[in-house]
């Protein structure tokens, strides 16, 4: 008998990032760009000094172990301190999206139940809006100036003069490792939000996990453009990363158009920027109005949406800048894993761009499984299709207040994504099993034709659904928007398609959009798509069939 002699009990910690980052990178820096004037900036040990502070004085205003603690606030400093004030007092730090309508809005701060919201000042009107319908919440902290009589009969303060009476030597108290830090709520991309709790251990190990040179590989030279926002999936992780390796933080705050990234990352040189890929196409748009100039990105990831082709290609083209394509969910912490090129292929070079056009490779710590409709596992063969389950460390089990057992195969996450993966586990998701268009008894890929179409001449951009189809159940339909100024002629779009695609999975059928619309973090919103068309809204060119 034999047992392990290391301090297995030693518990993986929010704290224990955030006494990381104070005290062996208490020089790095948080910036926040203010959009012109010179950037706020505060360095790793005044942020946690300042998390210290609200902790202390959201203590007094009656938060406790396990109490929600909400945010509905940019990407930010003050933000920042929240992401470790709440989690490292014992409370839970509920990000709350500030895109969704304001029926989703009220109902996950009161399905979360929140005791107090953290607002900035720019955003009241939005949460004043539903202020009347929250059932929990005792007090609102407004992060800088702003009308707050919007929020009612609610106390109300404001975040500087909390932290100028809080206590910089509040203690933190020992939390267990299982003990829930932050929540966050599901985007709705396909449904009702659903909430998901990170732990401090998932949240250790996940920031850990996206620190690998299989990752990000971030470290203290590195300078992080935190783009995905800090209310939707723990902003990838980043500002958990940074205090682990000593990178720093860019902010961008409420300044969040293309023009104003761009903007940050030439005047802070960041090296690193994590986005969706409607903000990468925005950028690229940028680019074609100015110069610009991203020499400083060592490297560029891209998630949450399948990336066009034409986008990564430009982008390593025109600026020299290489993105990796990433996957993962809310329910995944997100990072499943980034699609790095293997050892010996150069990323930049065509073959590399192949590889980074997967939507990852399994990042160490979370396994992932194919099954068919039955259930059966499906081969590693590159090939084999089915709906994809993850499990691991960082990974949820369960839903707040939700059994959906539907949601769970005997401890794997079914994750709605269908998609196949290699031998060497590189995994490539080719649509959500919502929008996968089942044409005949065969499936046709809506990202592979989006993907694409992305590519064809005088096209801004092109989300495609499947509509009902009396003789092959579901046929595509391609909602193509024009470059401004320009004529699309779905015939010629048609043929572009040709020998590229199955000639059956060629659409005929096509539509002229001014816009994709987009969910609120970004996404082709193809609900919106299919009600429109539903409803009559979309004018349909028919094609004759394939
Ligand atoms: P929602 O499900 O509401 O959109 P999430 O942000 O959790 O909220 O979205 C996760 C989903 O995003 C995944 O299940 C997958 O469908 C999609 N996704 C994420 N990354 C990629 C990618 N690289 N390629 C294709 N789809 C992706």
């Amino acid at each position: 008998m034999i047992t392990s002699t290391m301090q297995d009990d030693f518990p993986l910690t929010v704290t224990a990032i955030l006494e990381h980052g104070t005290r062996v990178f208490g020089d790095s820096q948080c910036v926040t760009w203010t959009g012109g004037a010179e950037p706020r900036r505060a360095n790793y040990s005044t942020i946690g000094r300042n998390a210290r502070r609200l902790a202390s004085v959201l203590a007094e205003l009656g938060v406790g172990p396990g109490d929600r603690v909400g945010t509905f606030c940019w990407n930010s400093q003050e933000h920042l301190e929240a992401y470790y004030a709440v989690p490292c007092m014992g409370a839970v730090l509920h990000t709350l999206n500030i895109r969704l309508p304001a029926g989703q809005l009220a109902h996950i701060i009161n399905h979360g139940e929140d005791k107090v919201v953290l607002v900035d000042g720019t955003l009241l009107p939005l949460l004043g809006a539903v202020a009347s319908q929250l059932r929990t919440v005792e007090a609102f902290v407004v992060v800088g100036a702003g009308d707050a009589s919007v929020l009612g009969n609610v106390a109300v303060h404001r975040y500087d003069e909390l932290l100028a009476r809080g206590n910089k030597f509040f203690d933190w108290p020992d939390l267990d490792e299982r003990a829930p830090a932050a929540m966050c709520y599901t985007s709705g991309t396909t449904g009702d939000p659903k909430g998901v709790v990170y732990s401090h251990r998932s949240t250790f190990l996940h920031a850990l996990g996206t620190l690998s040179n299989n990752c990000t590989g971030a470290r203290e030279s590195d300078r992080m453009l935190t783009i995905v926002p800090m209310f939707h999936v723990n902003a990838w992780g980043i500002p958990y990363g940074a205090f682990l390796s000593g990178a720093s933080l860019h902010m961008p705050g409420p300044h969040m158009t293309p023009a104003a990234l761009v903007d940050f990352i030439e005047a802070e040189r960041s090296t690193l920027a994590s986005a969706v890929p409607t903000i990468w196409a925005g950028i690229l748009q940028v680019g074609e109005q100015r110069e610009i100039d991203l020499s400083s990105i060592r490297m560029a990831t891209s998630g949450g949406a399948a990336i066009p082709r034409v986008v990564m290609e430009a982008f390593q083209r025109r600026h020299g800048v290489t993105i990796v394509q990433g996957w993962g969910m809310t329910e995944t912490s997100p990072v499943g894993g980034l699609a790095h090129p293997p050892a010996g292929v150069d990323p930049a070079s065509e073959e590399g761009l192949d590889w980074r056009m997967k939507s990852g490779r399994l990042l160490a710590g979370v396994q992932m499984r194919i099954v068919d409709d039955s259930g059966a596992e499906l081969p590693w063969d590159g090939v084999a299709v089915g709906e994809i389950e993850v499990r691991g460390p960082w990974i949820t089990s369960a839903y707040h207040r939700d059994p959906a057992p539907e949601k769970f195969d005997h401890g794997w996450l079914r994750t709605g994504d269908i998609g196949c993966i290699d031998p060497h586990g590189y995994f490539l998701i080719t649509d959500r099993a919502k929008d996968v268009i089942k044409s005949g008894g065969e499936w046709i890929s809506s990202v592979e034709l989006e993907n694409l179409l992305a590519g064809a001449p005088h096209v801004q951009e092109v989300a495609v659904i499947g509509i009902p189809d009396e003789k092959w159940t579901e046929r595509p339909l391609a909602c193509v928007v024009p470059r401004p100024g320009e004529a699309i002629d779905p015939a010629e779009l048609a043929s572009f398609l040709a020998g590229k695609v199955a000639s059956w999975q060629v659409p005929e059928n096509w539509t002229l959009v001014d816009e994709v619309p987009k969910t609120t973090v970004g996404k082709f919103d193809k609900k919106v798509l299919r009600a429109r068309y539903q409803a009559g809204d979309l004018e349909v060119l028919r094609l004759g069939e394939p």
